[in-house]
C-alpha cells in the first residue's frame, strides 16, 4: 500500500511531463518532424564545448579517488569559492565560499531550503501563474502554497493582493526571475516595492520572511532586460541558481544556493542546507559537475538561438490573432487562450500535433504555456499548424 502523500502527489502528477509523454507517443506514430513539441523546458541547443572539453580534461587531470569520491555536504570548498568570486565580480556582492552550498540542480536547492525553514502548515506565498513543482516541493514538507494573483495584462504580480496574503506563518516568498511560465522579467521598481512589504510585514508580526530568489533564467534575457540581484534589496533573500538551462545540463543536476552573511540565522541556514543535502538523501551536488561549472563560470549558452525563436514564434501567433505575453526572458511564450477552458485548447492543438501546456499547470486557467527552447525548424515549420488552430476558433 502507498503512502497517502504520494498517493496525492500521483493524483496531482506533472501536466508538463504528462504532455512531453503524449508528445513522444506522437511523435513515435507520425515521426518527430511532424510534431511541434512545446511541452518540456530541455534546452535544444548543446552545452558549450568547453563545457564538454572541461569535463574530459578534470578527468584526465584529477585522481580518481578525489573527483569520484564524497566530499563536504555543501560541495567542494574551491568550487564554492569560484561561484562565489564569480558573482562578486558581476553583482559587486561580498561572498565566499561560506554562503555557497552546491545542490542537485534548482529542485534540489529548493527542496533543501524549505527542509531547512519549513514547519508543517507553514505558508510559502507564490506568484500566479508559477512553477507547478513548487507545490509539490510545500508538500513535501507539509507546507501550504498561498497564491498571489498577477496583473492580468502585464502578469507583474499584484502587490495588494501580496500585502493581503502574508500571515504570521509566511516563511518564504518565491520570486521566479526571468519567469517561467510568462517570460516577463521583474524590474527593479517592482523588486524593491516587494522588498517594502516584506520588510514591513516582518516587522508587523516580528517574523523572519525569506524571500526565495528562483533564477534558473538568469542570463536567459533579450533586448537589454536587466535582472537585478536580490540580496541588495532584501536582506533575507536566498538565491538558488542551476546550470539546466544557462549551461544546457538539465540531466547533470547541478545549481547552487546561495545565502548572504546579512539574512537572519545565515550561519545556522548554511549548516541547515547542508544537513538538509545530506537527510533529502541528496547527499552532496555531483561531484564531476560541481568541478566542471566552476571552470565555466564565465560561459554562455546560445542566447541568439533562444531570442531567433522567441522572435519568430511571437510574430508568428501574434499575426495569427493569437494574444501572447512578449517575452523578455526564459524561454517560454504565455498564450491566451482563445476559450475559457485552456483544456480543450490544449486538446484541439494536439489534432495538429501542436503539444502545449495548460495555465491551470501553474495555477492560472485559460492561458497555455509554449516551451520555444526547440529548434528553429520547429518553430517555423509549426506556424502552419497554428495557422489551422486559428482558422478552427476563428481568430482571423
Ligand atoms: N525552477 C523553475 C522556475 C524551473 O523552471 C525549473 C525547471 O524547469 C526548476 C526550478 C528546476 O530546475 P532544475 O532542473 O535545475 O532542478
Amino acid at each position: 500500500m502507498l503512502s497517502k502523500k504520494i498517493q496525492a502527489a500521483m493524483a496531482g502528477s506533472s501536466a508538463i511531463r504528462a504532455m512531453f509523454v503524449e508528445g513522444q507517443e506522437m511523435a513515435a506514430k507520425v515521426g518527430a518532424e511532424n510534431v511541434y513539441d512545446f511541452s518540456l523546458g530541455n534546452p535544444a541547443t548543446p552545452a558549450p564545448v568547453s563545457f564538454n572539453q572541461a569535463v574530459k580534461d578534470i578527468l584526465d587531470e584529477t585522481d580518481p579517488l578525489v573527483i569520484h569520491g564524497y566530499m563536504a555536504n555543501s560541495g567542494y570548498e574551491d568550487v564554492r569559492e569560484a561561484i562565489a568570486q564569480n558573482l562578486n565580480q558581476r553583482f559587486g556582492t561580498g561572498f565566499s565560499a561560506r554562503n555557497v552550498v552546491m545542490t542537485v540542480g534548482a529542485a534540489g536547492g529548493l527542496n533543501i531550503i524549505f527542509k531547512t525553514i519549513l514547519d508543517p502548515e507553514d505558508e510559502v506565498v507564490v506568484f500566479v501563474p508559477y512553477f507547478g513543482e513548487y507545490k509539490s516541493y510545500a508538500a513535501n514538507f507539509d507546507a501550504m502554497i498561498v497564491e498571489v494573483a498577477p496583473d492580468y495584462e502585464t502578469f507583474m504580480p499584484d502587490l495588494k493582493d501580496l500585502e493581503a496574503k502574508i500571515t504570521s506563518r509566511t516563511k518564504a516568498v518565491i520570486i521566479n526571475n526571468p519567469n517561467n511560465p510568462t517570460g516577463v522579467v521583474y524590474g527593479a521598481d517592482m523588486l524593491k516595492a516587494l522588498a517594502s512589504i516584506l520588510e514591513k510585514k516582518e516587522q508587523e508580526f516580528g517574523t523572519d520572511i525569506y524571500l526565495i530568489s528562483d533564477e534558473p533564467y538568469r542570463e536567459l534575457v533579450y533586448d537589454g532586460a536587466q535582472v537585478d540581484f536580490l540580496t541588495k534589496y532584501y536582506r533575507n533573500t536566498l538565491v538558488g541558481y542551476s546550470f539546466s538551462k544557462s549551461l544546457s545540463l538539465p540531466g547533470e543536476r547541478i545549481g547552487y544556493v546561495v545565502v548572504p552573511d546579512e539574512a537572519s540565522d545565515s550561519a545556522d541556514l548554511l549548516e541547515g542546507l547542508s544537513v538538509s543535502n545530506r537527510t533529502l538523501g541528496f547527499v552532496n551536488a555531483p561531484s564531476l559537475m560541481q568541478k566542471a561549472v566552476a571552470r565555466c563560470v564565465n560561459e554562455q549558452t546560445n542566447l541568439e538561438f533562444y531570442d531567433r525563436n522567441r522572435r519568430d514564434l511571437y510574430e508568428g501567433l501574434t499575426s495569427l490573432g493569437f494574444t501572447c505575453v512578449k517575452p523578455q526572458g526564459a524561454f517560454y511564450l504565455w498564450m491566451k487562450s482563445p476559450v475559457e477552458n485552456e483544456a480543450e485548447f490544449v486538446e484541439a492543438g494536439k489534432k495538429y500535433h501542436i503539444i502545449m501546456v495548460k495555465g491551470s499547470a501553474f495555477g492560472c486557467k485559460g492561458y497555455v504555456r509554449l516551451a520555444y527552447c526547440v529548434s528553429h525548424e520547429t518553430v517555423v515549420n509549426s506556424l502552419q499548424a497554428f495557422a489551422k488552430l486559428a482558422e478552427e476558433y476563428e481568430l482571423k
